[in-house]
């Protein structure tokens, strides 16, 4: 699967408007509690990267999550999109 590919079906998993929402952190940051996680809100960034010589642009969305157990907010991210 190329890159284009992983990001429509990352898009596709991330914008379920349920907790049925890919999450790809296994343990909260903070509290270091397992998936305990309810879905919070989407953020969309635009995405560029190389495909040999040309420079794609895709929209992405990133799922925002709250820790059940201490309740704190925070951004998952795709292994191909790195928190920046
Ligand atoms: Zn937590």
């Amino acid at each position: 699967m190329n890159l284009t590919e992983r990001i429509k079906k990352h898009n596709a998993a991330v914008r379920c408007n349920s907790r049925n929402r890919v999450c790809y952190r296994q343990a909260c940051a903070v509290c270091k509690e397992d998936a305990c996680f309810a879905p919070h809100e989407l953020r969309s960034r635009l995405l560029r990267y190389m495909v040999g010589n040309e420079v794609k642009c895709e929209r992405t969305w990133l799922g925002r999550w709250r820790c059940g157990v201490c309740g704190r907010t925070f951004t998952d991210h795709p292994d191909f999109r790195t928190a920046v």
